[in-house]
C-alpha cells in the first residue's frame, strides 16, 4: 500500500521498470522455496533483470547509466526481496560492486566497468574479510607491491554470487589506507572454499573466497567512495529485511485467515489481533522512516546516511519479530518445511547479520546520541 503510494509520485521511466519488475516478482516469488531449498542461484531471475533494464536504471547518468532515484531503487528492491530475497541480495550486492567500480574508476579507465554492466556482465563485492569483522570498508588485509601492481594473499568472506561473477570488487590496505580494485574472473589465484550451506538466504551462495598472490592490477585500482556516488548497498540493505517481513506479515494473514479452530478463523482471536497490530504498526514505521532516508538521499541531504541506518536497525530487527510471530501464529503447520512462515525466519535472521550489523549501528546511533566522542 505505501510502497504504490510511493510509486505514483516517482518519474514514469521508473514506474515502467517497476511494473516490469512487479511483474516478474510474480514468477520470482512462486520459484524461490525450490531455489532456497536447493541453495542455487537463481541466474534466470537476475538474466531477467538485467533484460528488463534494471541494470541500467542503477547505473548513474554520470557514469552511463539512466539513473534510478533512490526512492525508486528502494521500491525496487522491497518488491524484490518480498519476492526471492536471494535474488535480492545478489542483485543488490552485483550493483553495489558495478556502480561503485564504475564511479570509483571513471577517471582513470573511462566507461570500462559501466559498458561492462551495461553488456551484462555480472559483478559481486569481496569486501568482508575474517578480521575486519564488521567494518568492511576498513580492511586489515595488506597488499604488497608487485610488477603491474599489488598482490593480495588472504580471503573475503560471504561473496554473494561470486561463483557467476564476471568482476570482483576486492579491497585491501595499500600503504596503510583502503584501497579499492576491479578483479576479472575467472583468476587461477582466487579458489572458493566451500563451506556454503547455511540457514537463511541459502540462494545467495555467499561463498568464502581465498586469494593466493592474487595480482590487483594498478590500471584496475579505483579511488575512494566519496559523498556524491550512488550509495548503493546503505540504501538496498533496509529494503532486503523489510521485503521479508512485507511476505511474512502476508503468510501469518494468510494463514490466519484459513486455519479454522473450534470453528472459527484464527484470525479471530484476540490475542492474534493484537500482536498483528504490534508488528504491522512498527513494520509500517520502518518503510516510513526507509522512505524518508531514501527522500533525504534524492534531495542530497546529509542526514539520509544516519536515517538510512536507522532505518537498517528497525528493518532488521522488525523483520526478525513478524517473522518470530509468523512461528507463533503458524503452529506446528508453519513450522513444517513446505511452509514459507519458516523461511521467512531463516531469511529474516541474515539480515542483522549483514554489515552493518545491528550491534555494530546500535554503538553508532547509542554513542551519537549520548555524545559519546572518546573510546
Ligand atoms: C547472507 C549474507 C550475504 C552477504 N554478502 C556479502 C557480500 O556479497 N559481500 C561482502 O563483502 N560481504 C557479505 N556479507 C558479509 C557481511 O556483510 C558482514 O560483513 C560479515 O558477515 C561480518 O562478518 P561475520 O559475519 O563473520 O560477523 P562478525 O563480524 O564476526 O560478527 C560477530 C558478532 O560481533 C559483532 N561485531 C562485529 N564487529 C563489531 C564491531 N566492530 N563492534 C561491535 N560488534 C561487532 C557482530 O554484530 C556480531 O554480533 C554477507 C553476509 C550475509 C549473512
Amino acid at each position: 500500500m505505501i510502497i504504490t503510494e510511493l510509486s505514483e509520485s516517482l518519474p514514469e521511466a521508473e514506474q515502467r521498470l517497476l511494473e516490469r519488475v512487479g511483474e516478474l516478482a510474480v514468477g520470482f516469488a512462486a520459484e524461490a522455496a525450490e531455489y532456497d531449498e536447493r541453495a542455487e542461484i537463481a541466474t534466470g531471475h537476475l538474466a531477467a533483470l538485467h533484460a528488463a533494464g534494471a541494470d541500467t536504471a542503477v547505473l548513474p547518468e554520470w557514469v552511463g547509466g539512466t539513473g534510478l532515484t533512490y526512492r525508486g531503487f528502494g521500491v525496487l528492491l522491497r518488491v524484490l526481496a518480498k519476492a526471492d530475497p536471494s535474488t535480492a541480495t545478489i542483485w543488490l550486492m552485483h550493483a553495489g560492486a558495478a556502480v561503485g567500480l564504475a564511479e570509483f574508476t571513471r577517471d582513470t579507465l573511462g566507461s570500462f566497468f559501466a559498458d561492462e554492466l551495461l553488456a551484462g556482465k555480472r559483478f559481486a563485492n569481496a569486501l568482508s574479510e575474517p578480521a575486519s569483522g564488521n567494518r568492511f570498508l576498513n580492511p586489515q588485509q595488506d597488499a604488497h607491491p608487485a610488477a603491474g601492481g599489488w598482490t593480495l594473499t588472504g580471503a573475503k568472506r560471504f561473496v554473494s554470487g561470486a561463483e557467476i561473477a564476471d568482476y570482483l570488487i576486492v579491497n585491501a590496505r595499500v600503504d596503510d589506507a583502503p584501497a579499492f580494485f576491479g578483479v576479472p574472473l575467472p583468476d587461477s589465484s582466487v579458489s572458493i572454499i566451500p563451506i556454503w550451506d547455511t540457514l537463511g538466504l541459502r540462494a545467495t551462495r555467499s561463498q568464502l573466497l581465498a586469494f593466493d598472490e592474487t595480482l590487483l592490477r594498478a590500471e584496475f585500482r579505483g579511488r575512494a567512495p566519496g559523498p556524491g556516488d550512488f550509495q548503493v548497498i546503505p540504501a538496498g540493505l533496509p529494503a532486503i529485511s523489510l521485503g521479508i517481513a512485507d511476505a511474512a506479515l502476508a503468510a501469518l494473514a494468510e494463514h490466519a485467515r484459513s486455519r479454522v479452530i473450534l470453528g472459527k478463523p484464527l484470525s479471530h482471536q484476540q490475542w492474534v489481533q493484537f500482536e498483528v497490530a504490534d508488528v504491522e504498526s512498527r513494520l509500517a514505521a520502518a518503510h516510513a522512516l526507509y522512505d524518508l532516508g531514501l527522500s533525504q538521499a534524492d534531495s542530497k541531504r546529509p542526514s539520509f546516511f544516519p536515517t538510512l541506518m536507522r532505518a537498517k536497525y528497525l528493518a532488521n530487527k522488525v523483520a526478525v519479530e513478524v517473522a518470530q510471530l509468523g512461528v507463533r501464529v503458524g503452529g506446528a503447520s508453519g513450522y513444517l518445511k513446505q511452509s514459507p512462515i519458516q523461511r521467512y525466519l531463516r531469511d529474516a535472521e541474515a539480515g542483522q547479520l549483514m554489515a552493518y550489523s545491528t550491534e555494530v549501528m546500535a554503538g553508532e546511533i547509542g554513542r551519537e546520541v549520548l555524545q559519546v566522542t572518546d573510546e
